[in-house]
């Protein structure tokens, strides 16, 4: 049960005992005069930036601001200059014992999951979800074995688009002696459904969540993880000492706290958009079914799918070909697009 988690009982024994590398800019922040120990250039920068200075390892400032936003201490955020796959990366090295450990997920589900587990050399084990893409919380549970350190959730879920059912996910969370992850790209498109508030009572659970969809900032590469404030630590341990660059620190902190009730008509002005791209579709005779969608994309299930696909990108539009996906068989993901560019796609569909 997840009442009797230590933490050190699953990090890996080289992580429990590492030091980390210690950044110039750690030691002695704000009082110095004059600094000459990183060997930047102290003459300036190419260019017209003022960019020769290494920048705060820890994102301070930009933290204060996701503090205020989330409602979560500093203490329990780590931001990623890679997008929330840095912290997937990261969990990994945390966590799992190459050749030694495994993780869970449940396909269909975001890829990266595998494709870290693989880099590291970790075996996944594959639980898939339920016809209409549900979590099997008790197949999941009997999937864990003392080397399972992590379990990947996605939800709302990559590529289905659904929420999990909320007790599945408790359940999974109260019955794992390891880790258990909840990828929650797509929440700001259902926020009430945060474990956010939930985060103080599982000391395994950890969120990711990021700024790349509902916030429309994915060429920031800007990610977010939450925990308890003992996993955040070893996660600060481990990362690379300036995982993010100082411009996007500076313009992410601007406008950020600028900008939530921007984040907020760019939501509605998407589900708007979504009912009317659903309603639309379903016109259509090739379309079998569309899947319910809690996030800013549907997963389309149509006649011919795949020749679908290769007709859409001929005629210049481009959408996520699943069919050979497990569950996904003749399913196409379609991201909402703008109101005209939705209209365009509806069109092409008409005439295929
Ligand atoms: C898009 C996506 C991400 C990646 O987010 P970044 O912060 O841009 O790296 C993570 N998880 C899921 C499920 C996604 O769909």
């Amino acid at each position: 049960m997840a009442k009797n988690f230590v933490l050190s009982d699953i990090l890996r024994n080289n992580i429990k005992n590492i030091t980390p590398y210690s950044t110039a800019r750690d030691d002695f922040k704000g009082v110095a005069l004059v600094n000459l120990d990183a060997n930047e250039n102290s003459f300036g920068s190419v260019g017209n930036g003022n960019y020769n200075r290494y920048p705060d390892p820890y994102q301070y400032e930009l933290k204060q601001v996701v503090s205020k936003i989330k409602g979560m201490p500093i203490e329990q955020i780590f931001l990623g200059g890679s997008g929330s796959d840095e912290g997937i990366g990261l969990l990994y090295t945390a966590f799992c014992e190459p050749g030694v450990d495994n993780a869970i997920v449940c396909p269909p589900t975001y890829g990266m999951y595998g494709v870290s587990a693989e880099i590291n050399n970790i075996k996944c084990k594959e639980v898939p979800l339920t016809e209409d893409f549900q979590l099997r919380a008790d197949n999941v549970i009997a999937a864990m074995d003392e080397h399972t350190k992590l379990t990947w959730i996605c939800s709302p879920n990559n590529p289905s688009g659904n929420l999990y059912d909320r007790e599945a996910i408790r359940k999974v969370i109260e019955a794992a002696n390891g880790i258990v992850v909840i990828d929650e790209a797509y929440i700001d498109f259902c926020p009430e459904y945060s474990w956010l508030p939930e985060l103080d009572k599982y000391p395994n659970l950890v969120v990711l969540q990021t700024f790349s969809k509902a916030w429309g900032l994915a060429n920031c590469r800007l990610g977010m993880m939450f925990a308890s404030k003992e996993i955040i630590a070893v996660i600060n341990k481990i990362k690379l000492p300036y995982n993010m660059n100082g411009m996007t620190q500076a313009y992410a902190c601007k406008i950020l706290s600028e900008c939530a009730v921007q984040k907020d008509v760019l939501v509605e002005e998407i589900l708007v958009a979504r009912e009317k791209l659903i309603f639309d579709l379903q016109q259509l005779p090739s379309i079998k079914k569309i899947y319910p969608s809690d996030a800013n994309f549907l997963l389309v299930k149509m006649e011919k799918a795949h020749d679908v696909y290769n007709y859409l990108v001929k005629e210049g539009i481009i959408v996520r070909d699943r069919t050979k996906v497990q569950l996904c068989d003749d399913c196409l993901r379609i991201t909402v697009g703008t109101v005209k560019e939705n209209e365009l796609l509806v069109e092409k569909l008409k005439q295929f």
